[in-house]
């Protein structure tokens, strides 16, 4: 069995990496070892619910998103921008961007969670964010999230209440020990783009990738055990290809080529409970400023009525680490996400736990150059993954056209204009 190039693994990186590549004439395999595209973008459905593995959202703003997605086709469900914040004091903060939700605009700027002066530092940040060039980011001195948050004036409550419990869902880690110019980017697509969600879940995005293969190139359930120039062992047997790109998560592109560096990985969990009465029915995110385990709860059912096949609601509540010693257990999970929302939650059903030990990667100072890692290990092996941009969608998406850019260069070939 022959191809110009195999890659290995169709996560978003590995899906993107081959169609740039049959953009520009090369034939090319994906071998995946699960039982569908996608990777950790996944979606299931039970009884009738959609379920993504583990809270995520699609942020319309990340420009690799733009380039190589029919956005429109996805049919996003926005939510507010911003967050309902239970404070120290018990009660809850709406934060809502102003210049997106002009009939909040006097309920934000009276609400007491954060001080006068720490709302005109975030107005600035988000402004600069909003506005700033990105190489900028780039190029200004890199820090810890929280040492920039201190330097921008916004330590002590604001980071306490606010950005704190807000990132914590986003870097997969509570210290904020996260590069600022990560943080920076991040910011930026808030301020910039809408969070959403596809109505049909999360897994819409790598399906629809997939479907603009050409047919037969990803071949599902196909564990790939071992990597070489030119070759590819996996259960079935063996592959020649001119190039062969490891388009895998990191732990995994680490035992195929041993000695790449990779990224540490966070886990999280996620509970989705049912129920009859929603909490709140604004779809906004819901964080807990008192700092307890549940890091955010969403009515996702708010943001895409979709998601639940009759009248009922979805909850999602996501805590850090995996079931185990110290992790909260559902019942406790379902106390303390009713308490952020200030209802009680006697009534909620759990209907099911996407447990995902490998979600995120860690990306503390320093960063690489321009926060990419090298794709191209010389002697026709390539690597692509999130692990070699930007932990995220944007970062994964990108790392594939690179990968193909490398390969084309590699290969002679020219490229799309
Ligand atoms: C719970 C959770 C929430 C998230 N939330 C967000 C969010 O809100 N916004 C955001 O931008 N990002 C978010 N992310 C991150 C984002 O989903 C990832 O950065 C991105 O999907 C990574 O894509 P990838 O293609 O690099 O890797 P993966 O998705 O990990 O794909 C790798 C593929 O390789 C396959 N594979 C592995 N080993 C082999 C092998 N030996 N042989 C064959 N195939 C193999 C795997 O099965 C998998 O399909 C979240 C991630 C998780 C888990």
């Amino acid at each position: 069995m022959a191809a110009d190039v195999v890659a290995v693994g169709a996560g978003l990186a590995g899906l993107v990496t081959a169609r740039h590549l049959q953009r520009s004439g090369i034939d090319v395999t994906v071998l995946e070892a699960g039982s569908t595209v996608g990777g950790r973008v996944a979606t299931n459905t039970t009884d009738g619910f959609v379920l993504d593995r583990g809270f995520q959202v699609l942020n319309t703003s990340y420009p690799a998103l733009r380039r190589d997605v029919d956005l429109a086709a996805l049919d996003l469900r926005p939510f507010t921008a911003g967050a309902a914040v239970r404070g120290a004091d018990g009660a809850l903060h709406r934060l809502v961007d102003p210049r997106r939700a002009p009939a909040q605009v006097w309920r934000t700027a009276l609400d007491g969670l954060l001080s006068p002066a720490a709302k005109l530092a975030l107005t600035q940040l988000s402004a600069r964010a909003a506005l700033g060039d990105p190489r900028q980011l780039l190029a200004g001195p890199e820090r810890s999230t929280a040492d920039e948050l201190a330097v921008q004036g916004l330590d002590g409550p604001a980071t306490e209440q606010f950005f704190r419990p807000l990132l914590a869902g986003v870097f997969g880690e509570r210290e904020l020990a996260t590069s600022s110019r990560f943080f920076g980017l991040v910011w930026r697509s808030f301020t910039r783009g809408a969070s959403t969600l596809p109505s049909r879940g999360m897994a819409a995005l790598p399906v629809q990738l997939a479907a603009r293969l050409a047919p037969g190139t990803v071949r599902c359930g196909q564990t790939v055990l071992g990597v070489a120039p030119g070759r590819v062992r996996s259960g079935t047997g063996e592959l020649t290809a001119r190039a062969v790109v490891v388009a895998t998560d990191p732990p995994s592109a680490r035992a195929l080529l041993p000695g790449l560096d990779v990224p540490l990985m966070r886990s999280l969990t996620t509970y989705y409970h049912v129920c009859e009465h929603p909490p709140t029915r604004l779809p906004l995110i819901h964080l807990d400023g008192g700092g307890g385990p549940v890091l955010s709860t969403t009515v996702l059912t708010a943001v895409a009525p979709s998601y639940s096949p009759d009248h009922r609601h979805l909850i999602s509540s996501t805590v850090f680490g995996v079931p185990g010693a110290g992790h909260p257990e559902e019942p406790e999970v379902r106390r303390l996400a009713g308490a952020i929302y200030r209802e009680g939650s006697a009534g909620w059903q759990h209907l099911g736990t996407a447990i995902v030990p490998q979600s995120l990667c860690t990306f503390t100072p320093p960063t690489p150059d321009r926060l990419r890692r090298t794709v191209s290990l010389g002697d026709g092996l390539f690597v692509a993954g999130d692990h070699r941009d930007t932990p995220s969608i944007q970062g994964a998406l990108v790392s594939g056209r690179r990968a193909a850019r490398a390969v084309l260069r590699e290969l002679g070939v020219p490229g799309p204009a």
